[in-house]
């Protein structure tokens, strides 16, 4: 592709990018890419899944009349063609083809070449995009090409405006309240009837929601005070750099203050509020209307005062933010919403007036997730199409089973899910009983059900759930609430809780796992590629001061109790263990000699999440006393599968044969060295998977406190003979899906299918 063409493709991107509706970006593109080909019809057709019709939705050439009521049923004329290959078609002589549809509301017969290229998102075809010419000519593959990179660079685009103008954009567009269902992946398990509450990054634009103002007039004053304050900003800006910039290169300065002049910016975002938006998004509105006009402009200087305008934009933002009177409090059905939340901000919140969690990014088995699992909060992410900004106070429906949000939900759907959520707590009393029982399968065999930590309310569910000690404690969690690292004492005074609630059980506490998606907000590491970064042991093993304040913090904890065990985490070489071993048994002299008493030395583990330890085990069985899985980081090295990217969460699959095959391979080469296994990752608390890995021979299972009771119901039902003929027949089978599908179908015929999360799948 040409240079030019790369220009014009990165100007068209960036214009829609800043469109505020669909129908903008679309008639954007085809206005762009007309003038860019120079041909004499560009248009877009879009699907319409309801009436299975592609419904021309923007056209630059054809009879304007007709956009919104030309429409072709799936598999018809050349667009249908288009959509039904999901391939280019180029034509020089359009109407001969046999599937040629003439329209008279188009005047299309006058055009000969055709060329089409499907829109296609996930693998399925959002629409078609049409250029033709009069004259009768093959267009070249500079032309093809340019278009199909558009079309690529552009779905995403086209499936996030049509989402957040309006999912039913075919119908009635920008009707805010309307009914729309949005799919992402399911989180943490359960259901929630609410008011959507945005979680924004502050002085972000792109992130600040339209909102009713409450009072027009008090909106109107924080404006003007807003406007004020960032003259001053600006101004003292000026001054300070009176010495170091030249009056030429200040002229930003004063060409921001032209700006901020009443009759200028302020005048325009006045009337956006006096039509009834609040400030923050009266502004917001404005800087994207100008920024759109000057990334059209052709003179690059121009362009590149996108950049600058934003910048003021923000800092208006960020002024009526400080002042903001109606920050909104979470109330007991609020349901977060937001494009990432992460676990530090999580925590920080009232966590018990959270109804639920409903994320843009992120992956079922991202770090929030689990956290918010352990605290029984329903969650959905990588909802990749929802229109956050347009959703605040919006009545919402979460179902976390099935990764699904409906957002201004009709009154029977509303009905049908509080009923299933009254069966939820039905079922949950009747789980109640398996609070005090053991998990022995009926032919007898005992599994030990330990519990995943981080937060005290884990430890506090944990025992009242009957959980026969602690597998994983994740140290990084108290770490991430706290504004700077804790100290030595801070950190054994939290241990030591943790410890005593399982005095008399094993407790596998793990050295700070920090990096990738879990950051401290005192201590960010940014990284392209942090998944295989700066992580894990990889971070402590270089920071030895920090290694060893945790361990003897953790050492000086366990005095008395004798139930410590400490687990390496990202480990990926025996040299790293063998560091990490000197530095624990210097530790552990040291602090008995201070101390002055005997502290039974802890057992040491690794945790079994890089593919490389898979291979080298006879090796770390010389070095260490146990492994535990963390299936949830195996699985995504192993099948090379970020956990955190929805785009992706397809493939990442505890189900996955290489999966299955791995860990029994894993299970007996650790008998036949004699050292103890567990998992600790989320597949030990599927009961789905847990049957299975208890087949293998895992004895121990560390799961998050909300899936004890169903893994320990499902342990007592299903024997040890039937659960190794389920792994023997679905380690026949080569595909994830399928195992999943058999192991469900085996739940749902031998009463179990209130233990299978997503059997309650509703038809709306
Ligand atoms: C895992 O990777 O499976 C695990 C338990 O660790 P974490 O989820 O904290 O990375
Ligand atoms: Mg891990």
């Amino acid at each position: 592709m040409s240079n030019m063409q790369l220009d014009t493709l990165r100007r068209i991107v960036q214009e829609i990018n800043a469109s505020v509706s669909l129908h903008e970006s679309l008639d954007i593109m085809v206005n762009q890419v007309s003038e860019a080909m120079q041909v004499d019809v560009c248009s877009i057709y879009l699907f319409d899944e309801r009436n299975q019709r592609y419904v021309l939705m923007a056209t630059k050439g054809l009879k304007a009349e007709a956009v919104g009521n030309v429409s072709l049923p799936l598999g018809e004329g050349l667009v249908g063609l288009v959509g039904q290959r999901e391939e280019i078609v180029n034509l020089h002589n359009a109407p001969q083809h046999e599937r040629f549809a003439y329209f008279p509301e188009t005047g299309e017969e006058l055009y000969n070449s055709f060329l089409g290229v499907p829109v296609m998102y996930r693998r399925k075809v959002m629409g078609v995009m049409v250029v033709q010419n009069q004259h009768s000519q093959d267009f070249s593959e500079a032309a093809e090409s340019f278009l199909v990179t558009l079309c690529a660079q552009l779905s995403g685009v086209i499936a996030h405006a049509q989402a957040v103008g309006n999912i039913d954009v075919f119908r009635k567009p920008n009707n805010a309240s309307a009914y729309k269902t949005f799919q992402g992946a399911a989180g943490a398990g359960g259901i929630a009837l609410g008011r959507a509450i945005i979680l924004y990054p502050p002085a972000d634009l792109t992130a600040v929601p339209d909102r009713e103002a409450d009072d027009i007039s008090e909106e109107l004053t924080l404006l003007d005070q807003a406007i004020i304050s960032v003259r001053h900003e600006i101004q003292a800006l000026d001054d300070k750099m009176q010495d170091s910039l030249m009056a030429d290169e200040r002229t930003l300065f004063s060409v921001f203050l032209r700006m901020l002049d009443e009759n200028a910016l302020p005048s325009e975002i006045k009337e956006i509020i006096r039509e009834g938006n609040w400030a923050q998004g009266a502004v917001k509105r404005v800087i994207d209307r100008h920024v759109t006009l000057f990334a059209q402009m052709e003179d690059d200087y121009l362009r590149e005062r996108v950049a600058d305008l934003k910048d003021l934009g923000r800092r208006i933002l960020a002024a009526l933010q400080r002042s903001d009177p109606s920050h909104k409090e979470l109330s007991s059905d609020s349901i977060l919403i937001g494009e990432e939340i992460s676990t530090a901000a999580l925590v920080e919140l009232p966590v018990s007036k959270i109804a639920a969690i409903v994320t843009s990014e992120g992956a079922a088995n991202s770090h929030m997730v689990i956290v918010a699992r352990a605290l029984g909060i329903p969650t959905v992410v990588g909802v990749t199409e929802l229109p956050i900004n347009t959703l605040d106070d919006v009545e919402l429906i979460v179902d976390a089973y099935q990764g699904r949000v409906f957002v201004n939900p009709p009154r029977r759907l509303r009905q049908r899910y509080k009923e299933i959520q009254k069966e939820e707590e039905q079922i949950a009393k009747d789980l109640k009983q398996y609070e005090s029982r053991d998990a022995i399968t009926p032919d007898g065999v005992a599994v030990r059900l330990f519990v995943n930590t981080g937060l005290m309310i884990d430890v506090v569910r944990g025992v009242q759930r009957g959980a026969k000690g602690v597998g994983l404690y994740r140290s990084e969690i108290p770490f991430m609430l706290r504004e700077r690292f804790p100290g030595e004492e801070e950190q054994r005074a939290i241990y030591r809780q943790q410890l005593s609630h399982f005095a008399n059980k094993p407790v596998v506490m793990r050295t700070l796992d920090i990096g990738a998606d879990k950051d401290l907000p005192y201590f960010e590491i940014e990284e392209e590629n942090s998944a295989l970064g700066w992580r894990g042991i990889r971070f402590t093993l270089d920071h030895p001061e920090i290694f060893s304040a945790q361990i003897r913090a953790m050492l000086k904890a366990s005095i008395g109790l004798n139930n410590l065990h400490i687990l390496l985490p990202m480990v990926t070489s025996v040299s790293e263990v063998e560091e990490a071993l000197y530095l624990l048994e210097r530790d552990w002299i040291a602090v008995q000699e201070e101390e002055e008493v005997k502290i039974t030395k802890p057992k040491i583990g690794i945790m079994v999440e890089v593919p490389s330890v898979l291979l080298q085990i006879e090796e770390f069985s010389e070095l260490v006393d146990f492994f535990s899985v963390g299936s949830n980081d195996l699985i995504q090295y192993l099948l090379a599968v970020d956990r955190n990217n929805p785009r992706v969460s397809s493939v990442y699959s505890h189900f996955h044969p290489s999966i299955l095959r791995v860990l029994q391979r894993l299970v007996k080469q650790c008998h036949d060295y004699d050292k103890p296994i567990s998992i600790c990752g989320e597949m030990a608390g599927d009961p789905l998977s847990a049957v299975l890995l208890m087949a293998m021979g895992f004895n121990t299972l560390s799961m998050s406190s909300s899936n004890i009771l169903r893994v320990r119901k499902t342990i007592c039902h299903i024997s040890m003979q039937d659960a190794q003929q389920l792994l023997d027949q679905v380690l026949k089978l080569n595909n994830p899906l399928m195992i999943k599908s058999w192991m469900e179908y085996y739940f749902k015929t031998h009463g179990l299918a209130d233990m299978v999360k997503s059997s309650r799948l509703i038809n709306v």
